[in-house]
């Protein structure tokens, strides 16, 4: 895979070239150019030329038809889609085929049909009524795009989380400037592949490739040029993005690291809350933001839920490897940290070892642990990886004290039998995101952030237009 810039309308390849890394064998996969300065510069240029000329003058329902256009083009290169997510992360193919690209299909379809369901909020909004002192007003709002947008994106959703920015942007009548990770930029250059072939006027997407820090990332959220950045990342990457962006006033949302607590009262369906803290805790080896690392168990059940967690986290197979071989060796020196600071290990807490090619990939093995104060750093910090820690509580008001007490304040699961406790607790949960009996039940239309160092503002639904537009008010006298 040849990973190509889109700018303007224009594929090319400008840069010099870095190797792009299968981490589930260790193997080149292809190359990826890294984007001078001169090449953001053209692609920001190209955004705001579009918004002068083609794409400034579509309308809504246009734009829409375009949406629904891109969504069938990658419906249409499923398939490689698929091998291309897979190839560049390491995921199961499973996960690919029935979350990351159809949720991306989705993405689309999901603003195409926003744009025609509430169109007066997304839009416009009259209210007629009157100012005082200057006699009878009329007032309306219109909601007008931001501008050029930057989008810049993780690697462990690439091409869901991306998309998950671009829809909604493009749906608003914005044009976009995205710069996908640098370790997954294959699915994005697909995407500017069916974009190119949806006939979107030149501009309105624009692709560019390379790392973030003092590279295109960088260059990008500090350009005068840029209206709004959309991040996706890691809480540190967030900070050094807000000061580059502060010279210019430049507004941000943000999707940020976090931390996230699971609660198991003595009431829950210990089947369920079992399975749900697998899935929580060890989807996509843990490199998903919303990943569960904190679980707290009520004393009566926390030996039985320790061991049969432990048991199943001994049994998995099949797993996914970390990103890369930087990452592999952050995750193993937690494990190492884990031990240190006192840790019981119940299951995992090394590298696999498998007798075949995937002994060149990045693995570390799901792992549970406990035994650790709570001040621990290897119950305080990201992970991000397979890997949980499990503790038990007391009374209710414990439980919300340990899960409250974190920098970060992403997503949390309940898992209770007692309706009265599930409503009583969630809302005292500092996260953006409660699960209660589930994890990672997704409505599109919900409102999706985090709190705390988790993150600035909310995505989803119409939350996400709101962020991509600007309201304008015009004030009439009658
Ligand atoms: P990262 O912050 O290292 O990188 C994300 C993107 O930012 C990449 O495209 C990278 O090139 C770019 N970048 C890095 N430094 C930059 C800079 N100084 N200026 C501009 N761009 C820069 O994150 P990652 O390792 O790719 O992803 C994992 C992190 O993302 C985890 O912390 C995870 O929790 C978080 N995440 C959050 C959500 C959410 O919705 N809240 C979703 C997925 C991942």
């Amino acid at each position: 895979m040849k990973a190509e810039h889109y700018v303007g309308g224009v594929f090319r390849s400008d840069g010099p070239a870095f190797p792009l890394i299968a981490p589930a064998d260790g193997t080149e996969l292809g190359s990826v150019p890294e984007a001078p300065r001169e090449v953001v510069d053209d692609a920001v240029a190209a955004a705001r030329e579009a918004l002068r000329g083609a794409w400034g003058a579509t309308a809504a329902e246009e734009r829409a038809a375009a949406l629904r256009r891109i969504a069938d083009g990658i419906e249409a290169r499923f398939g490689e889609f698929v091998d291309a997510e897979v190839a560049d992360t390491g995921k199961p193919r499973e996960l690919a085929a029935t979350v990351d690209i159809p949720r991306a299909v989705g993405n689309f379809r999901a603003y195409a049909d926003l744009l025609y369901g509430r169109p007066e909020r997304a839009y416009t909004t009259q209210i007629p009524g009157w100012s005082t002192g200057t006699g009878q007003a009329l007032n309306y709002t219109v909601r007008r795009p931001l501008g050029v947008v930057a989008i810049i994106s993780p690697w462990n959703l690439p091409l869901l989380l991306l998309t998950w920015k671009v829809a909604p942007a493009l749906a608003a009548g914005n044009a976009v400037v995205v710069k996908p990770s640098e370790e997954t930029p294959s699915t994005a250059t697909l995407l500017a592949r069916v974009v190119d072939e949806a006939g979107l006027p030149a501009g309105a997407f624009n692709l560019v490739h390379g790392h973030g820090t003092d590279a295109a990332g960088a260059f990008l959220t500090g350009h005068p040029g840029v209206d709004a950045i959309a991040f996706t990342g890691e809480s540190a990457t967030g900070a050094a993005i807000m000061r580059n962006a502060a010279d210019h006033v430049t507004p941000v949302s943000f999707e940020l690291g976090g931390k996230n607590p699971a609660l198991v009262f003595a009431d829950a369906d210990l089947d369920a809350a079992v399975d749900g803290t697998v899935r929580s805790s060890f989807t996509h080896s843990g490199q998903i933001c919303l990943c569960t690392e904190r679980v707290y168990v009520e004393r009566p059940i926390f030996d039985e839920f320790v061991a049969r967690l432990g048991a199943k986290a001994r049994a998995l197979d099949g797993y996914g490897p970390m990103i890369s071989a930087g990452h592999r060796d952050k995750v193993l020196g937690y494990y190492r940290l884990a031990r240190e600071e006192g840790a019981t290990v119940v299951a995992g807490g090394g590298a696999p070892s498998f007798g075949d090619e995937r002994d060149g990939g990045f693995y570390a093995e799901p792992t549970v642990l406990t035994g650790l104060p709570e001040t621990a750093r290897t119950v305080r910090e990201e992970i991000f990886g397979p890997v949980c820690h499990v503790a038990p509580f007391d009374t209710e008001d414990e439980a919300l004290r340990l899960a409250n007490d974190s920098p970060y304040g992403l997503a949390s699961t309940v898992w209770t039998r007692d309706l009265s406790r599930a409503h009583r607790v969630a809302p005292r949960i500092e996260t953006g995101i409660v699960w209660v009996n589930c994890w990672n039940l997704r409505d599109l239309r919900t409102p999706f952030g985090g709190v705390k160092a988790s993150g600035i503002g909310r995505e989803g639904g119409e939350y996400s237009l709101d962020f991509f537009s600007e309201p304008v008010n015009v004030c009439i006298q009658i």
